[in-house]
């Protein structure tokens, strides 16, 4: 028995039903979405958009890590897009999260301590979204005048908030 038994049924549900066959890889919307990985933001739903509409780039805490920006580089320069949203959220786990407990829990579940990871945890959550718009707005490998939004999504009642609206320079 697959350990996910569930997920390929749920595939098999939705080819059989499947209608998106001749979309763009080119977000119609030039529009790239970083935001957390928490279950709670459905990030496309979240502003009225559709599959095929906007990149969307997730961890744990929305952070603007190496990665995000090797992402952020591509979608920019070569897939047309525009615009980038750097979407936090109230009670966001990376902020709840303290790294002694963190590196603990790891350590009694695997035996190892992850001393060299860095987690990106949250420490004060509106420094944590200024420190991520600003690594955006410096970053030098993405065109001067691209638009950026720091944003905070509340899961209790699906508003969005703009704490930030800037451009690359
Ligand atoms: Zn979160």
């Amino acid at each position: 028995m697959s350990a996910f038994k569930d997920i390929f049924e749920g595939s098999d549900a939705y080819t059989a039903a499947f209608s998106h066959g001749g979309l763009s890889a080119l977000p119609q919307a030039r529009l790239v979405i970083v935001t957390c990985m928490d279950t709670r933001i459905n990030p496309l739903a979240i502003f009225g958009l559709d599959i095929g509409e906007a990149h969307v780039l997730r961890n744990a805490g929305a952070r603007i890590t190496p990665d995000v920006i090797r992402s952020l580089i591509k979608s920019i320069n070569q897939l047309e897009v525009e615009r980038i949203v750097v979407m936090h959220h109230t009670d966001c786990g990376a902020a709840k999260i303290k790294l002694d407990g963190l590196r603990a829990a790891v350590t009694a579940a695997t035996g190892n301590d992850p001393a060299d990871v860095d987690f990106h945890l949250i420490a004060e959550p509106v420094t944590a979204l200024t420190e991520d718009i600003e690594l955006v707005r410096t970053c030098p490998y993405l065109p001067v005048g691209t638009a950026v939004a720091g944003l905070v999504y509340d899961v209790h009642t699906g508003e969005v908030r703009v704490e930030h609206e800037t451009f690359v320079s």
